[in-house]
C-alpha cells in the first residue's frame, strides 16, 4: 500500500493528495505518453533531508520528455525545487518522489500535439522496495521468457510509463516461479536488466554490468556505483554478459532508486558464489550508504539539501 502524504505538488500548486486526480481521456492514459522519474531523498545528519542526484533525474527527465514531444514548462531548476518544495511540504524527512511529465485532457490521437503539458511531483515514505530483508539477505531472482524490449521498437533507455508494461510480465512471471524479481534477457539473447533495476556481475574480483546497448534503462544508481566503485580501485567493465555467465558469477547484485544496492543470492535456483560472502558487494553497499549515513564523504556532489 501507498503511504500517503498531504500534498501533491501539480504544476505549481499544492494540491491535497484526495483532490490530485484526472480525467479519464487523459492523453497518458489512452496512450502511455507519460515520461517519469523515481528519486530518494534520504534522512541525512550532515546535509538534513537531501535529495540523491536531483540534477541526474531532471536531466533524465527532460530527455525522455522530448523525444516523446511531451513539453515541461518549467526549467530544469525548478523541477528540481518542486522536488525540494514536495519532500518539504509534507514534511518528510526521508522520501521516494515520483515526478510524472504527461501530456493531459485534450485530444485523442497518438499523434496528438494539442494535449497540455502536465506535471505533477508525488512525495512520500517508501521503504526497502523488494522487501525488508533483501538489501541484508539478498534475494532470488529468475531470468523470465519475457525479454526486454529491442532496439528500435520502444527505446528502453528514455523512462516512460509505457516501457513498465515489459517490466510488469516480467516481474510477474518472476513472482509466479517463486522469485523476488525477474532479469530479463535483451533482444540479443544476452542480459539485460531486472525489471526495475540495472545488474552487476562480480567475476575474478572485476565488476561487469551490461551496456546501454543492451536494452537497459541507464539508471542513476547505476551511473553512481560504477563511478564509487572505481574509486574504490574495482576494474568496471561496461560488457555483455550471456545467461550462463550469471550461473558462474561471484556476486551478483541490483542496482536502483527503489531497490539501492541489494544483493542476489541465487538466479534459476544457481546459488551465486558462496551464499552469504559478498564482499565486493558488501564494500560498495558501504560506500553507498555511507553517502547518507556520511561516512563516505560526498565529493560528487550528489545530495541536494531539501531545505538550502
Ligand atoms: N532499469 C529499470 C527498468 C528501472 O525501472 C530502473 C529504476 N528506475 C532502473 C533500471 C534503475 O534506474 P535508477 O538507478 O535511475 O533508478
Amino acid at each position: 500500500p501507498i503511504k500517503e502524504s498531504q500534498f501533491i505538488w501539480r504544476s505549481g500548486e499544492m494540491v491535497p493528495w484526495a483532490e490530485a486526480t484526472t480525467h479519464v481521456m487523459t492523453h497518458a492514459l489512452l496512450y502511455g505518453t507519460c515520461a517519469f522519474e523515481g528519486i530518494r531523498a534520504y534522512e541525512t545528519p550532515h546535509k538534513g533531508t537531501a535529495i540523491f542526484r536531483n540534477d541526474a533525474h531532471a536531466e533524465r527527465l527532460f530527455y525522455s520528455s522530448r523525444i516523446y514531444g511531451i513539453g515541461i514548462e518549467f526549467t530544469k531548476e525548478e523541477v528540481m525545487q518542486a522536488c525540494r518544495d514536495a519532500v518539504a511540504k509534507n514534511g518528510l524527512s526521508s522520501a521516494y518522489i515520483r515526478v510524472n511529465a504527461y501530456l493531459g485532457y485534450g485530444e485523442m490521437s497518438p499523434s496528438a500535439t494539442g494535449c497540455p503539458n502536465e506535471l505533477d511531483v508525488i512525495a512520500f515514505a517508501l521503504g526497502q522496495y523488494l522487501g525488508d530483508e533483501a538489501v541484508q539477505q539478498g534475494i532470488d531472482v529468475c531470468v523470465t521468457s519475457w525479454r526486454r524490449t529491442a532496439p528500435s521498437t520502444i527505446p528502453a533507455g528514455l523512462k516512460m510509463a509505457g516501457n513498465y508494461l515489459s517490466s510488469r510480465l516480467i516481474t510477474t512471471e518472476a513472482k509466479a516461479r517463486g522469485c523476488v524479481e525477474g532479469i530479463g534477457l535483451g533482444h540479443s539473447g544476452q542480459v539485460s536488466e531486472g525489471a526495475g533495476e540495472n545488474l552487476f556481475m562480480v567475476k575474478n574480483g572485476k565488476i561487469y554490468t551490461p551496456p546501454t546497448s543492451a536494452s537497459i534503462l541507464v539508471g542513476i544508481t547505476r551511473d553512481s556505483i560504477i563511478t564509487m566503485a572505481r574509486d574504490l580501485g574495482f576494474e568496471v567493465i561496461e560488457q555483455e554478459i550471456s545467461r550462463e555467465a550469471l550461473y558462474g558469477a561471484e556476486e551478483l547484485f541490483f542496482t536502483g532508486t527503489a531497490a539501492e544496492v541489494t544483493p542476489i543470492k541465487t538466479v534459476d535456483g544457481f546459488e551465486i558464489g558462496t551464499v552469504g560472502d559478498n564482499p565486493v558487494t558488501s564494500k560498495i553497499q558501504k560506500a553507498f550508504f555511507g553517502l547518507f549515513s556520511g561516512e563516505t564523504e560526498d565529493k560528487y556532489g550528489w545530495l541536494d539539501p531539501v531545505e538550502g
